[in-house]
């Protein structure tokens, strides 16, 4: 019991460490635009091209299709990612 009451103090006290790190740093970087900004923009244009690309699908009524080979993809895949273009034969 003793035992468990201090791993507990020892998380919190990890916790209280990690939220006191970013003090100062506010939400919102105050720098010119870095490379980070542009990639973390790239990755978001391209995720949106993916859910652009799934929307047309399920309005064309192949959603779940890859767009490879046309073969349905399984719905633990698609669970996993629903934007998936292409079965994971393909994908890889
Ligand atoms: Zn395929």
């Amino acid at each position: 019991m003793s035992e468990q009451t201090a791993g507990q103090a020892a998380e919190q006290q990890t916790v209280e460490t990690a939220r006191a790190a970013p003090a100062g740093a506010g939400g919102i970087a105050a720098g010119p635009v870095g490379l980070d900004d542009v990639a973390a923009l790239d990755a978001a244009e391209a995720e949106l091209d993916d859910l652009d690309a799934a929307l047309r699908r399920l309005e064309a009524g192949t959603y779940g299709r890859c767009e490879r080979c046309g073969d349905d993809m399984a719905a633990e895949q698609l669970a996993r990612r629903p934007l998936a273009r292409l079965c994971p034969r393909h994908a890889a």
